[in-house]
């Protein structure tokens, strides 16, 4: 399948690894929105928030649990964060892999564009 998530997983593209498990893979995004921007992926191929089920969503749970840890090693947890996940075209999804956004290290605004 020709995907870049899935290529970054199993190396074919390189990636500045942020964590992984046997579940979910974390790097830094290559264009960062704040001081502290990475992207958590399942390595299980998953396209879209659209896509998730009763059978393959309790890996959005280890994502939020692998968050928490991450952030704390980061020192970002304390001062706060922001999760995001875009799906689809009103979304902006722009790959089909998905991922969740952790962007952190400044104040963020509300409501998003
Ligand atoms: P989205 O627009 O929500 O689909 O987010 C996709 C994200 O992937 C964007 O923030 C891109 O900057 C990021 N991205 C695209 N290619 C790479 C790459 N090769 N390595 C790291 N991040 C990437
Ligand atoms: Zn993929």
């Amino acid at each position: 399948m020709d995907c870049l998530f899935c290529s970054i997983i199993n190396g074919e593209i390189p990636s500045k690894k942020v964590y992984e498990d046997d579940k979910v893979y974390a790097f830094y995004d290559i264009s960062p929105q704040a001081p502290v921007h990475f992207l958590v992926i399942p390595k299980e191929h998953i396209a879209s928030a659209n896509d998730l089920t009763e059978e393959n969503a309790a890996v959005v749970a280890h994502i939020f649990a692998v968050i928490a840890k991450i952030t704390k090693d980061l020192g970002i947890a304390d001062g706060g964060y922001r999760v995001v996940n875009n799906c689809g075209e009103n979304g902006q999804q722009t790959v089909k892999h998905l991922h969740f956004h952790v962007l952190g290290g400044r104040s963020m605004q509300w409501p998003p564009g």
